[in-house]
């Protein structure tokens, strides 16, 4: 296997791009070497410009659940291309792609769409401060929920990664209504109330899947729930990773919580910028047309992605491939497991139906702390050996790792020889 092609890119890309990447999670920033870059998919398997072929666990970060190309989503996008790509006015498949999510979760009576998580996101704070008349926020540590100002404090994903506390160019002010709790521990949030009476809500991933997978524990959602409700303020779920991808009603439904505001991205899109935050009815109004709040998107409910939405969670729905997930997951969480104990590497595995990733620490991993007590450098060995061995993961200890249902027993088995050979590699540093 080489990289010859990837590398030539790589050094053109530096150019006239910021470390030839559009987003510094697709650097190797904290695995060393370069990124490298993708000529095509289909189904379970990504190929890069040298021909190399691997089983994709990244499916762009979440929203290829069925594999990449299914051949419903591509018929869907290629009729909807024949009608034109924006109109800057309503289609009937809003409506529709509207309904499938609000059906999904009955937290939800109405949606609105934008373009990304961060924008699901943004939205969602700005309407729990519209609703609640109250300015403060609170996140939970190792959470990530979009690079806006406000919430780049104690963030996961590509700042864990990176190792920043935080973003340069953030001001001050941007975070004074930023408040950090500890995952899984609720008496960090009560604190919070103890000292502050202007809390508008809780912002949660329900299950963590930017710090590595953390699970909430015990009745952690439910009770975090129930407190919010105590104090009048909201929980907004963040469900752009855990929405239709862990249940067909995200961790909400798998979890028996209604948040206040859900915010959706990735899998609702099915690969297209969508991304969407709704509410129950007297939530939404608050948001213009219909009330003082104001949010709005040119490209917002765009005719491509809103086709490839539908036809996605169509297919999704149809296939419903939660058992195959907690199946498959089982087995590639055995598959590490059983080659950590015969190499001798501590070892963590979290996993979450179609989310899993493994954290190189002999630690329980229930918060960021103790997610950041692994051990990067035997991470990274172990990704560039499972990238030879024909694996593409996230470049990155504390990002997980996805599912599709396009899943074969051969990618498995290729998982499973290429585990092993990463973990000797990994028991000789
Ligand atoms: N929230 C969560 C939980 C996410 O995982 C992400 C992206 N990984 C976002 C928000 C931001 O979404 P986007 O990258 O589409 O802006």
């Amino acid at each position: 296997m080489n990289f010859k092609k990837s590398q030539k890119l790589y050094t053109k890309g530096l150019k006239n791009l910021v470390g030839a990447v559009n987003s510094p999670v697709r650097a190797f920033a904290s695995v060393g070497g370069n990124p490298l870059f993708i000529k095509r998919a289909k189904g379970s398997t990504i190929i890069d410009v040298d021909n190399n072929r691997y089983v994709d666990l990244v499916l762009s970060y979440g929203p290829m659940i069925l594999g990449h190309r299914h051949k419903k989503v591509q018929r869907a996008i290629n009729k909807a291309l024949k009608n034109g790509y924006s109109f800057g006015a309503s289609t009937q498949n809003e409506i529709k792609l509207a309904k499938i999510v609000c059906d999904a979760f009955p937290s939800m009576d109405k949606v609105r769409f934008v373009n990304s998580g961060t924008e699901a996101v943004l939205s969602g704070i700005r309407l729990a401060r519209a609703f609640t008349g109250k300015d403060k926020i609170i996140k939970f540590s190792g959470c990530y929920h979009g690079h806006q100002d406000a919430l780049l404090v104690a963030a996961g994903s590509g700042l864990a990664t990176l190792s920043l506390p935080g973003s340069k160019g953030v001001p001050e002010g941007a975070v004074k209504n930023t408040l950090i709790a500890t995952y899984n521990d609720l008496d960090s949030v009560k604190r919070h109330f103890e000292e502050h009476d202007d809390i508008a809500g809780v912002i949660i991933e329900p299950v963590g899947g930017n710090m590595g997978v953390v699970i909430p524990q015990n009745n952690f959602l439910k009770e975090l729930k129930v407190f919010l409700e105590s104090k009048d303020a909201l929980l907004i779920a963040d469900e752009v990773m855990t929405g239709f991808r862990s249940k067909f009603g995200g961790a909400q439904e798998l979890f028996d919580v209604e948040a206040d505001i859900t915010c959706l991205g990735k899998v609702i899109g099915g690969g297209f910028p969508v991304g969407a935050y709704g509410a129950r009815n007297e939530i939404m109004e608050m948001v213009a047309p219909l009330g003082g709040m104001y949010q709005a998107g040119t490209l917002s409910g765009n005719p491509i992605a809103m086709a490839g939405g539908i036809s996605t969670l169509t297919e999704l729905k149809r296939q419903d491939p939660y058992q195959q997930f907690e199946e498959v997951g089982k087995q590639i969480e055995t598959i590490l497991l059983a080659a950590a104990e015969k190499y001798n590497v501590d070892l963590t595995v979290n996993r979450f139906g179609s989310m899993l990733n493994p954290f190189f620490t002999n630690v329980k991993v229930t918060n960021f702390e103790e997610a950041q007590s692994s051990d990067t450098e035997k991470f990274g060995v172990f990704f560039w050996e499972m990238i030879k061995n024909g694996v593409f993961l996230p470049p990155s200890q504390f990002e997980a790792w996805f599912l599709s249902s396009a899943i074969t027993e051969e990618d498995l088995a290729k998982i499973e020889k290429a585990v092993n050979k990463a973990m000797e590699k990994v028991a000789e540093i």
